[in-house]
């Protein structure tokens, strides 16, 4: 720690007991597979999405936000610090992974914050548009909204992705956000936020992700043209970029197993990054403080940058 010995060390205002190296720690990941569309809670090691450290400030007090991915990964960590920064949090997941969102809905609780819990395959229009719908019935209104689920299917070759599976990544991580935007549009009022989960594959494509890489360049692509449309209204949009992120999207199917172990260590930082870790930019995204921010994409990649 930084801090002279006796003295409180100086820590991101985020996050309690943050590591100071930026490099550490060092993730040696096993290369245990689960099938799809696998559970946090059976990962080895399990990820850090700020259940322990996430400290919040009352940035998002009052504000109600529906989180699509909520359960898992970089989803939850954003509804672990939402509640924590006051706001009431509805999130929506795959109905195989209602165990992982239980877990979300007690953390948000304990918080004492509301939160709706909304299963539902997002790939088909109906059930998309009523996770919209049943978010404002739920929370009593929508001032946040975050396109976050996506699917992630490694494959080697162009020639072994299936129409159905290319099928099934465009309808997740396309439709499902074009769907969800357009409902919510009518609810959302002046200072809405919307913020889409793009990724770095969307600046730089993995050669074994091509339909994904393609999706999430036109996640990007999405939130910077809705951006310019919604300005009048006084609605901001914008993505966020991960780089490798520790999270069940990886050990079910997002990596070629023989990967998992070194996962993210080819990034400048020497590691993958835990999803508390890019929690702080879907808060900033979504607060006040980011009045003047739309159209923007924040990236979080580890030092390979989205340039
Ligand atoms: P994750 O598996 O924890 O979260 C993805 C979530 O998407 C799942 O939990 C699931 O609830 C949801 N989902 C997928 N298909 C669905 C369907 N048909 N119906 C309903 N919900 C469905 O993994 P994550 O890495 O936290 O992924 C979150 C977002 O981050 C994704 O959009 C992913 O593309 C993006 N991303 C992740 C990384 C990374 O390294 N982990 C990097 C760049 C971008
Ligand atoms: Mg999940």
């Amino acid at each position: 720690m930084s801090g002279k010995e006796g003295s409180d060390p100086v820590l991101p205002p985020y996050r309690s007991g943050a590591i100071e190296d930026p490099r550490l720690p060092l993730n040696p990941y096993s290369d245990d597979q689960q099938p799809w569309p696998g559970l946090a809670e059976k990962m080895d090691p399990q990820p850090d999405h700020g259940e322990e450290s996430y400290k919040g400030h009352d940035r998002l007090k009052g504000k109600r936000a529906l989180i699509t991915g909520g359960d898992s990964g970089i989803g939850r960590a954003a509804a672990i610090a939402y509640a924590r920064e006051g706001a009431d949090v509805a999130i929506n997941y795959h109905p195989d992974e209602e165990s992982d969102a239980q877990t979300v809905v007690k953390l948000i609780e304990a918080e004492g914050r509301r939160a709706v819990a909304l299963p539902a395959d997002i790939r088909d229009e109906q059930a998309a548009r009523k996770v919209i719908d049943d978010a404002v019935k739920g929370l009593g209104g929508l001032e946040v909204l975050v396109l976050n689920a996506g699917r992630q299917q490694a494959q080697k070759s162009i020639a072994d992705i299936t129409s159905d599976a290319f099928d099934a990544t465009i309808k997740t991580n396309i439709y499902a956000p074009f769907w969800m935007a357009q409902q919510a549009l009518p609810y959302l009022k002046k200072g809405a936020s919307i913020i889409v989960t793009s990724s770095i594959n969307a600046f730089s494509p993995s050669p074994d992700m091509l339909d994904y890489a393609m999706t999430k360049g036109a996640g990007k692509v999405f939130a910077q043209g809705l951006a310019k449309q919604l300005a009048p209204k006084g609605i901001r949009v914008n993505a966020v970029a991960p780089g490798p992120f520790w999270t069940a999207l990886q050990v079910s199917g997002g990596q070629p197993r023989e990967d998992l172990p070194e996962f993210g260590a080819d990034s400048p930082l020497g590691r993958a990054g835990q999803p508390v870790e890019i929690a702080p930019i879907y808060v900033l995204l979504a607060s006040d403080e980011a009045s003047y921010i739309t159209g923007e994409v924040y990236g979080a990649t580890g030092g390979s940058g989205t340039g």
